[in-house]
């Protein structure tokens, strides 16, 4: 599966403010970010509002390197979910302690 489209990707960050949603931290004063499949490409995964996260890092640094490493602190805050998971129906909890919902139109839905 290709990346996420630009626009996709500028969907993403805009609904994230901007800020990784594992520490907070403002990605446009960090050197590296990426955006995360919740639900990884290779097991069903894909490119959808509903699955993609800003993280600070790589898949070897920040945050997106802990998910990467599948922390349990990490997947019980949705930021990565197993194969079987709907990221649709599942929430992500924000920085600041929200429990959302990310939609297919691009936003927040409180959980
Ligand atoms: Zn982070």
């Amino acid at each position: 599966m290709p990346d996420p489209p630009p626009r996709m990707r500028e969907t993403v960050l805009q609904r994230d403010d901007y800020c990784c949603l594992g520490c907070g931290a403002d990605v446009r004063t960090t050197r590296w970010y990426s955006l995360q499949h919740r639900r990884a490409r290779g097991t069903g995964g894909w490119n959808d509002l509903t699955n993609l996260i800003t993280l600070c890092g790589s898949a070897t640094t920040g945050c997106h390197w802990v998910c990467e490493q599948r922390a349990a602190d990490a997947h019980a805050r949705g930021l990565w979910l197993y194969s079987w998971q709907d990221p649709a129906k599942t929430p992500v909890v924000l920085p600041g302690g929200a429990a959302v919902y990310l939609t297919a139109a691009g936003g927040y839905q409180a959980a």
